[in-house]
């Protein structure tokens, strides 16, 4: 999960990093009154998750309460790269003497955390990365023996400031279980003053259930509304842009069924994956979510019975049928465990609109023609 900047730098403020005092902002009205608050010049700062805001006109400086106003109304609405800036972050404006360059990553070829650090910061860290190699001072923790002092000397020498900020930003990437925390740019004011001016913190997912006052800072309205119905629902889903709605059981299997339908000459219309278990619950969760998707024609339910059995699978598909209201049709194809069990009960019960077919590739050929 990506957090956006202002989040990102509430818990670099938990674990003392500094950052600038600040607010947020929804309205050109609320800039002015956020400005008003802070005192002073101000920067006004998109909020979207997705970085380069600056160069696409989201980060503007503002000289007084009625300049922010200005600014705001500027920058909501803007698209910058597909995300639309619907909030915005007003804090206290800093003066800059040097832009430099802080993270903590996860390298998982080395299967080590890495500390990354330049005194070029401020652009791109590719940009450095492939421009000034020698410029980018990289070194991996030990994550049995955790941080120490000498590695962060290795990295940015002894500028006690930066050290301790180094130190507190790996236990903010520890604690909080994240993937990426980047502060670009670290800056140096003409004070001397070492002081984080962006946060870019990525926490992973798998590891949410343990941080759940972040799992909260989740924004359902950027994501795409059928998957956070999805996630609401606790369904593994990824929309695509066809018209064949898929659902087998097994990230794989339901890979593999995404292939066969284009194989079969089809377009997928998303990939969902019902996991182990086939009950009536998982499959009328699963089947909601496609059937939302306005651009499904037809739905190809691709079940490899193993743990699961295929009969007690077409007992949870009818039973969905019965609690979903499926406008399309839908073809499914049973095998492993109970397979020919499973395929007599639907038979049997003959659902309108449901076809029973015996091989993967006969059902996606199936549910090509049907969604055409
Ligand atoms: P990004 O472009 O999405 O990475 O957004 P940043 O938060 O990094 O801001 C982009 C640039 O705006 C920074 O590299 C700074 O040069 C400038 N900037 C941001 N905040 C301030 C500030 O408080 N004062 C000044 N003078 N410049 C700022
Ligand atoms: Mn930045």
């Amino acid at each position: 999960m990506d957090l956006y900047e202002y989040q990102g730098k509430e818990l670099f403020r938990r674990f003392d990093i500094p950052v600038s005092d600040g607010r947020l902002a929804t309205t050109p009205a609320e800039a002015r009154a956020a400005a008003e608050e802070l005192g002073g010049p101000v920067v006004v700062k998109a909020q979207v998750l997705t970085g380069g805001r600056g160069k696409a006109g989201g980060v503007k400086l503002a000289d007084d309460p009625d300049d922010a106003e200005r600014k705001a109304a500027g920058i909501l609405g803007l698209d910058i790269r597909g995300h639309v800036v619907r909030k915005l972050w007003i804090e206290r404006s800093s003066e800059i003497a040097e832009e430099r360059y802080l993270s903590v990553t996860l390298d998982r070829g080395e299967k080590k955390p890495l500390l990354m650090y330049t005194t070029e910061g401020g652009v791109e860290i590719e940009q450095v990365a492939a421009e000034k190699p020698e410029a980018l001072s990289r070194v991996h923790v030990d994550p049995l023996e955790g941080y120490r002092e000498e590695v962060g000397r290795a990295l940015v020498g002894d500028d006690e400031q930066t050290l301790a900020i180094v130190a507190k930003l790996y236990r903010c990437f520890t604690e909080c279980d994240a993937t990426l925390c980047e502060i670009n740019p670290l800056i140096v004011t003409p004070a001397g003053v070492v002081h984080a001016l962006d946060a870019k913190v990525t926490i992973d997912d798998s590891a949410l259930f343990r941080h759940p006052d972040l799992a909260e800072w989740r924004d359902t309205s950027a994501a795409d509304p059928l998957e956070a119905f999805a996630r609401e629902k606790g369904v593994t889903y990824v929309k695509l842009d066809g018209s064949v709605g898929i659902l087998g059981n097994g990230a794989g299997l339901s890979m593999a069924t995404v292939d066969v339908v284009v194989v079969a000459g089809g377009r997928p219309a998303n990939f969902c994956d019902l996991g182990g278990g086939g009950s009536a619950e998982g499959v009328v969760d699963a089947l909601e979510v496609i059937a939302r998707d306005a651009q499904v024609r037809s739905i190809l339910f691709n079940i490899f019975g193993g743990i699961t059995r295929c009969d007690e699978v077409a007992r949870g598909i009818l039973a969905a049928l019965e609690r979903v209201d499926l406008s399309v049709p839908i073809v499914v194809r049973l095998d492993g465990t109970n397979a020919e069990e499973g395929r007599i009960i639907l038979r049997e019960a003959a659902p309108p609109r449901l076809t029973v077919e015996p091989t993967m590739l006969d059902a996606a050929r199936r549910a090509v023609e049907l969604a055409a």
